[in-house]
Order: C-alpha cells, then sequence, then structure tokens
C-alpha cells in the first residue's frame, strides 16, 4: 500500500478499533497514549509521531485475530518501519523499526522492565529473539536512533492504560493527521 497522510488516516478509520488479547486497549487508544505521552515528553514532532504510529504494522497486517496467540511473528516493526519509511524521515521510521529491539535490550539490561510488559508483549518476546545476549546490547545501544527506540518503548508499556479516557475518534483521528503533516 502506499504511504499518504490520507491512507494512514483510513487505516485508524477501519482498523483502529482493533484489540489484541492481552491488551488493555485497542490500537487507536494505544496509539494515541503514546503520542500523548511523548508530546508531555517535549520531544520532536517526529519522535512524536513515531510513537503514535509505532505499532502501524499491525494494522497493515492482513491475519485476523492475535498474532501471538497462535505463536506467530507478525514482524509489525519491520512492515511499519518500511512503510513510513516511504514518506516520513528517519527520525519517524528509524524508532519504529527499532522499537522491538528496544524492548530485547530493555528486558536484557534492567531487571525491572520485564514486570511492565503486558501479557501480549510478553508473548511476542520470546517470538522476537527473546533476551540480547551483551554482544547484541553493545550494539544496539550504540546505533543511530538507539535512545529514541527506547524513550519510545518506555512509552509503549506505559500507553495500555485501560482506564484513560481518550477523545472521539474523529477527533484522535485529527490530531494525528495534523501532526503527520508537520513531519512532511
Ligand atoms: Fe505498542
Amino acid at each position: 500500500m502506499e504511504t499518504s497522510i490520507q491512507a494512514i488516516s483510513e487505516l485508524y478509520q477501519k482498523k483502529g478499533d482493533l484489540h489484541y488479547d492481552g491488551e488493555g486497549v485497542s490500537q487507536l487508544a494505544h496509539a494515541w497514549q503514546c503520542g500523548q505521552l511523548a508530546k508531555e515528553s517535549g520531544v520532536s514532532p517526529q519522535l512524536q509521531l513515531a510513537a503514535w504510529l509505532h505499532d502501524i504494522g499491525h494494522l497493515l497486517s492482513s491475519k485476523e485475530g492475535t498474532p501471538t496467540s497462535y505463536g506467530y511473528d507478525d514482524h509489525h516493526e519491520q512492515i511499519g518501519g518500511a512503510y513510513l519509511a516511504q514518506l516520513f524521515s528517519e527520525e519517524v521510521s528509524c524508532p519504529v523499526l527499532m522499537h522491538v529491539n528496544a524492548k530485547r535490550y530493555l528486558v536484557s539490561t534492567d531487571p525491572e522492565y520485564r514486570k511492565l510488559l503486558s501479557p501480549d508483549s510478553i508473548r511476542s518476546l520470546a517470538l522476537q529473539g527473546g533476551e540480547m545476549t551483551l554482544e547484541e546490547c553493545n550494539q544496539f545501544v550504540t546505533m543511530t536512533f538507539a535512545q529514541d527506540a527506547i524513550l519510545l518503548r518506555k512509552w509503549d508499556e506505559l500507553g495500555k492504560n485501560s482506564e484513560l479516557k481518550i477523545p472521539a475518534k474523529e477527533v484522535v483521528i485529527a490530531c494525528l493527521t495534523q501532526l503527520a503533516q508537520e513531519c512532511i
């Protein structure tokens, strides 16, 4: 699918209600919460947009249901990263591409971090390669955008609050569209 702001907004309009087993929130609510956390952190619009769209690969997938519950890795970070790279700079696409490895890095280096993972994230961790070796950690952390990917990953865990009320779908998508326009 060709990347455009209209295509992104239609995707969230159509599939934003998607809700994986073991996650407390829909894809649209998760995207909005992660975007808000990024905005509150005062990061660049590009990293805010990456936070909003880091799971877009799940929406681009044609698989039904929750991939991890049938032992399938949908490689959503690669699908999403490649999709976003067609329209946006690396400041947007690379943290998205790297957010799964950021989880693997954090689990390997911070014993407390694993406790923050949702049941779906724990299931997918094993499918995504599990913990990194020391060598892999050292390699990951020196990559360009590693720090952005780590920040994004921490918002990812926090952005699953089922108690939080989010604005109407149209409002959320309008905010997303406006931010995406700023990032082109
Ligand atoms: Fe996520």
